[in-house]
């Protein structure tokens, strides 16, 4: 056997996809079958034994951070750092693209990028300019419309209303929502892929020169590419190249953001002499979790079939826990992470995954009061929190004074007696003029404003061209601190009332540290720091947050998780109508791309895996009663444990089925499983009531206790009433009248 560092940590089927010869390839594999490994050590290889130019190299991964790390790893493997290697996301190699070819892409050169929640924005204002009724043209359904026409590589020319006179006006209205950004300097995210698409294909000689200088394209997560990403490695590849492609049709989880799984098949049919190889080996997961998410995914048809095995061991049974509510679901797992640590474990360790983003409220206030570190990756981001988007918004204003957006948001912030009416007055003046905001202010400032207005005008222009005077040639953190101060937005929340002014104020200050700790990375390396900075911000919100040095549970939704692993994974949220969405439960396709996402989730732990579900549940203010998942009673039953003994109750307890459990819980804690624990406890600590004792409930009526569990406000009863079934209860809501 080589010694080799390239090869020597690779299985047989690992290796030959490794140093395949150079053709289309396809590596189809399961997941934690060493994917993204294969294509790591591809590169490495690539570099090394064929002599490849790093600058050869075009790698695309799912996040930036993924990015990040297969960069270091590459290095680790050669050696040396890998140069000019271009890897990072489809949207991030499209953005240095356009970029360094801003002007061939017929861009302004210092173009902004327009986030989700900007873009709605100004579909807002686009509707209202046309007076269009927001409730009959949902600015979500016409973000929708445009978006997905982008993914799919359709400009509102190329598309046909037909008779259908809704169509119709969604067709104008994406076209003028394109003359807005057009004149606004700012690219959407869809439109960052479109467009540098459309400049590969519209300039010949750029798309030679690209072709000849990436010669080894590279894509990872290649099932969740959409229509415009892979004509964009089409285009690129050219029809005698050979891109490597990795993916794994099981995990394919974004068919409704326009993700293509039949790019899969269709990869074989468009690159002649695609060689496929599979791997089977799962080195991710113990034999248990494997043989669950197996054994739940073996319930969709059309898969293309793989197989997947391990020969670690058999591991820990998958733990199932049926919490009450949320915050009993919540204070679970916080119970769960306190003993992982105590036993001297890493709070990183532990991924909390979750379907939707709200649910992370929930366990972010039990982490908050247990002064357990975490992090959420997505969702509530850090860049996304409106007063930092303020203050990137000055930013952004500094680097591109046409960018409306950003003017809009600021002008009058802090309160500067800039009214809706003088915006108004802007606003017309911009569209008489065809110009910015900007550029109609400087002409409104003597006429078309009353004096006060006027004067608080220039008093603004006048504070972005002095800041922008001020801060050039300053470190970017001091960039930012300096805007900070001279902009009067620390200031402005300081005065807020007591803890939100103080968490925006500490959010502000935060991104002073954030601008500190930032370097730009490949793909933003030639860009003005602030500039890179931006452009980070927009296109990496969530990533790479805050505090990553610390040691912090990690939490994030399903699709975030797609890629990583983590010893100890909680699937929370298992109920129908959660999870599978209740959007997706009458539709077939919606049902098989939800159980994959559930198949992603479980294969995301490496040791132990639970799944968690709440009886009743409030989410965004609404109680709900719910079944559990479909996807629990989809997972083999022999290899589920239910954490709670429930219905076992009443009889004398198995000695050997919770004996582990014992030596999980903490001594008196509130979640010790074990019967005999629970029954001890129970009579000493809920005073008044005994196992056995009958009771009265105002809803259920009468019943007896079968069951207590924990103390205080934590305290549970279950009980057998007579009318209405088994019912756990918790203590201090039920009022139970003893009898
Ligand atoms: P996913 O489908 O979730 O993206 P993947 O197929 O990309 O998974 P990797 O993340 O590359 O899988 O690998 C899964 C885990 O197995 C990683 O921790 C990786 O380091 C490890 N691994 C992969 N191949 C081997 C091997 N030959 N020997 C030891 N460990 C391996
Ligand atoms: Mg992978």
């Amino acid at each position: 056997m080589t010694l080799d560092p390239i090869l020597e940590p690779l299985n047989e089927a690992q290796r030959a996809a490794v140093t395949a010869p150079l053709a289309p390839v396809l590596v189809l594999a399961g997941a934690g079958s060493g994917k993204t490994r294969v294509l790591t050590h591809r590169i490495a290889w690539l570099i090394q034994a064929e002599g490849a130019s790093p600058h050869s190299v075009l790698a695309v991964t799912f996040t930036n951070k993924a990015a990040g790390e297969m960069r270091t790893r590459i290095e680790h493997l050669l050696g040396v750092p890998p140069g000019q290697l271009w890897i990072g996301t489809f949207h991030g190699i499209a953005h240095r693209l356009l970029r360094r070819h801003w002007r061939e892409a017929g861009l302004s050169e210092s173009f902004q990028i327009l986030d989700s929640e900007d873009q709605q924005r100004l579909i807002k204002k686009l509707l209202k300019a046309q007076q269009l009724d927001e409730s009959r043209w949902v600015p979500r359904e016409v973000q929708w419309f445009i978006n997905s026409n982008k993914d799919e590589g359709r400009r509102p020319k190329d598309l046909k209303a037909g008779n259908d006179p809704v169509r119709a006006q969604m067709i104008r209205l994406y076209g003028l929502y394109e003359e807005t950004c057009e004149r606004n300097g700012v690219v959407d995210f869809a439109e960052l892929l479109l467009r540098s698409f459309e400049l590969l294909r519209d300039q010949p000689a750029l798309l030679q020169h690209y072709r000849q200088r990436f010669r080894h394209v590279l894509v990872d997560e290649f099932q969740d590419t959409n229509a415009i990403q892979y004509a964009w490695l089409r285009l690129i590849a050219g029809a005698d190249g050979h891109p490597y492609v990795v993916g794994d049709d099981d995990q394919s989880v974004y068919r409704w953001r326009g993700a293509r799984v039949e790019n899969l098949q269709q990869f074989q049919r468009d690159f002649a002499g695609a060689k496929l190889y599979r791997l089977e080996q799962n080195y991710r997961s113990t034999g248990t979790i494997l043989a669950a998410a197996n054994g739940l995914i073996a319930n969709n048809s059309g898969r293309l079939g793989k197989t997947l095995w391990t020969s670690g061991e058999r591991g820990e049974p998958v733990r199932l826990y049926a919490a009450f509510n949320e915050r009993d679901e919540a204070e679970f797992v916080t119970q769960r992470i306190r003993d992982h640590v105590a036993r001297g474990g890493m709070r990183r360790d532990i991924a909390i995954l979750y379907r939707s983003n709200a649910q992370s409220r929930v366990f972010e206030e039990a982490f908050l009061s247990a002064r357990i570190p975490y992090r959420v990756y997505g969702g509530l981001r850090f860049f996304e929190r409106a007063e930092i988007k303020d203050a990137l918004a000055y930013l952004r204003l500094l680097v591109n004074r046409r960018d409306d957006a950003s003017f809009e948001r600021i002008v009058n912030l802090p309160t500067r007696g800039i009214g809706a009416k003088s915006l108004d007055t802007l606003r017309e003046a911009a569209k008489t003029a065809g110009g910015s905001l900007w550029e109609a202010a400087g002409l409104c400032l003597g006429a078309g404003l009353g004096a006060k207005a006027s004067a608080a005008l220039q008093g603004f222009i006048g504070l972005i061209e002095r800041l922008a005077a001020e801060v050039a040639g300053l470190a970017l953190h001091e960039q930012v601190d300096r805007m900070l101060a001279v902009t009067g937005l620390i200031e402005f929340h300081r005065r807020e009332k007591a803890d939100r002014g103080e968490a925006r104020v500490e959010n502000l200050e935060e991104l002073v540290s954030a601008a500190r700790g930032f370097s730009a990375d490949g793909a933003n390396a030639d860009l003005p720091p602030l500039e890179a900075f931006l452009a980070h911000a927009a296109l990496e919100s969530g990533e790479g947050q805050a505090d990553a040095w610390e040691d912090c549970v990690q939490m994030m939704t399903l699709h975030t998780a797609k890629g990583l692993e983590f010893p100890i994974v909680f699937l929370s949220g298992m109920e129908d109508g959660l999870f599978p969405h209740q959007r997706s439960i009458t539709d077939l396709e919606g049902l098989e791309e939800e159980r994959r996402l559930c198949y992603v989730g479980m294969t995301r732990a490496m040791k132990q895996l639970y799944l968690t579900y709440a009886e009743q549940r409030r989410l965004h203010g609404i109680d709900s009663y719910s079944q559990p998942s479909r996807f629990i009673k989809e997972t083999p039953e022999e290899l589920l444990e239910e954490i709670r003994p429930r219905l076992q109750v009443m009889r004398p307890v198995a000695a050997g089925r919770f004996a582990h459990e014992r030596a999980f819980a903490r001594p008196g804690g509130a979640y010790a499983p074990s019967f005999a624990a629970g029954r001890l406890r129970g009579e000493s600590e809920v005073p008044g009531f005994r196992l056995g004792a009958r009771v009265r409930h105002g809803k259920f009526g009468e019943g007896v206790i079968l069951s207590l569990e924990g103390s205080g406000p934590q305290a549970r009863v279950q009980v057998n009433f007579e009318r209405q079934g088994t019912k756990w209860l918790v203590m201090q809501y039920a009022n139970l009248e003893p009898l």
